[in-house]
């Protein structure tokens, strides 16, 4: 029980700890995971996909494609034609690639049709504008309420429920405000970048007027034991068709396959709306590794069943054809395509500690695990994303005599997000990326729905299966 409310009552509010010194350089960790690429995900990377697709079917494509420009048509109900591809490149806002795109076709120089798309997409590359990096919000949620009569059934977790979460019909509605408004999702990997010696520098994002660059994020997508029953999904799997789905366990016990949490309702809402994505980013993934990661029980307890919790244990008395091996396959499948998909994640600590609060060596040890037990199945990450929304310093710039920054740098990690209420908050250093998060949940829709109102009303979002008054923190 206790884990409920240390996963749930996380403080919204910036604690300022003084702290003050210079900063010195200091040696990186070259090679956290023995993998490089992990590490710095380019903006480029998202669309290899459609690039290489582009190749390889290219032959087939030109002779089959018979509805060109389809522009409503969802992408998964044919394979595209390169025409498509670059299109939907264009309206992602990647305008080299679709140029890039069209030019390498044999047939360009003797189609008009082909130059003037391309002359088209220069013709909007044009107009965009270079966003100001230090207002760009970061707003996130927690996993989403599929069945509200079970998650406010009133049993000790709905008050929790109540105020940290956010249901799928006030997420569907949320989104579509925000796309409605300009809204556009980008990575903090697009807001700065780091440098081979470690060193940070800014980065660029450029759209056209009136589209407004937002961080999306989500934390703690473990689908833990204690939520069984509560009305979520219960993990992320891949279909028959190679996507990302939720299952959902049934109330007779049937499983029933899905759009029941964000990632799969962002990817769908993306397919029909290229433009809400800036060149195929997604959204972030906080992950703790105590219960395994997106609902696949992966934390070595399960394996070694040392030290197990009593929802573990009766989780595995439950599941005794268990198979850790295969377990553990399954989750990084699902990863491994998430992040082909746009999809990115971030330590949230493996523990869910606070790192305002513990020791660095406690943190140390915490971080060891995640490298350990989550590292392997979701990659190597450089974002961690605090839990409690706790943060390692107060306002001011990281300085490399604070020791849990020195720590984490040296262990690669690069992007720092704390939660904060206000509209945005952004510091780029030399050294380290921060950014803070609003949280899009019933708490501040009840208590503070004037802070939202840039990004929606919360009057035509409200969930009305909810309990009220939302308790009080
Ligand atoms: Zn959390």
């Amino acid at each position: 029980m206790k884990r409920l409310v240390f996963v749930l009552a996380f403080v919204g509010i910036f604690v300022l700890i003084g702290m003050s010194g210079c900063g010195i350089l200091f040696p990186f960790a070259e090679d956290l995971f023995g993998q490089d690429d992990g590490r710095e995900p380019e903006a480029g990377n998202m669309n290899m996909e459609f690039t290489s697709r582009a190749e390889g079917e290219e032959a087939k494509e030109d002779t089959e494609a018979k509805e060109p420009g389809g522009e409503n048509t969802p992408a998964s109900a044919q394979p595209e034609t390169v025409r498509q591809q670059a299109d939907r490149l264009a309206a992602m806002y990647d305008y080299d690639k679709a140029i890039e795109l069209l030019q390498s076709q044999s047939e360009y120089a003797e189609s008009a049709e082909l130059q003037e798309a391309v002359a088209g997409y220069e013709a909007v590359k044009a107009t965009c504008v270079e966003y100001p990096l230090e207002q760009i919000t970061h707003v996130f949620y927690h996993t989403l309420i599929k069945d509200t009569a079970l998650a406010f059934d009133g049993d000790y977790k709905t008050a929790d429920y109540n105020q940290v979460m956010t249901t799928i019909d006030e997420f569907h509605k949320i989104t579509q405000s925000m796309y409605e408004k300009g809204y556009v999702m980008v990575s903090v990997h697009d807001m700065a970048t780091v440098n081979e010696d470690g060193t940070m520098s800014r980065g660029s994002i450029w759209l056209p007027p009136g589209k407004i660059p937002f961080v999306l994020s989500q934390d703690d997508v473990s689908y833990y034991h204690y939520m069984d029953g509560d009305g979520m999904a219960s993990r992320l799997i891949l279909d028959e068709n190679g996507e990302v789905k939720n299952e959902y366990v049934e109330a007779d016990g049937s499983v029933s396959v899905g759009n029941y949490d964000m990632v799969p309702l962002i990817d769908e809402f993306v397919k029909e709306h290229p433009d809400f994505s800036y060149r195929g980013r997604k959204g972030i993934l906080a992950m703790t590794g105590y219960n395994g990661v997106l609902g696949y029980r992966t934390d070595a307890a399960y394996q070694t069943r040392e030290n197990l919790d009593e929802y573990q244990q009766a989780w595995l008395d439950a599941h005794p054809d268990f198979d850790y091996a295969a377990e553990v396959a399954a989750a990084t499948e699902v990863a491994n395509a998430m992040k082909a998909n746009g999809w990115e994640f971030a330590s949230h600590t493996w523990g869910h500690r606070n790192a305002e609060t513990d020791p660095v060596e406690t943190l140390q040890a915490d971080n060891e695990k995640w490298e350990a037990t989550v590292a392997p199945v979701l990659g190597a990450t450089d974002v961690i994303i605090f839990a409690f929304g706790a943060d390692i310093g107060d306002w001011q710039e990281y300085t490399w005599e604070n020791p849990k920054f020195a720590y984490y740098k040296e262990r690669g990690y690069n992007y720092y997000c704390n939660v904060d209420s206000s509209q945005y908050w952004v510091q780029i250093t030399g050294s380290s990326f921060r950014q803070g998060r609003r949280n899009l949940d019933g708490y501040r829709m009840y208590y503070n729905p004037d802070m939202l109102t840039d990004l929606f009303n919360v009057a035509d979002v409200w969930d009305e299966a909810r309990p009220t008054p939302v308790e009080p923190m």
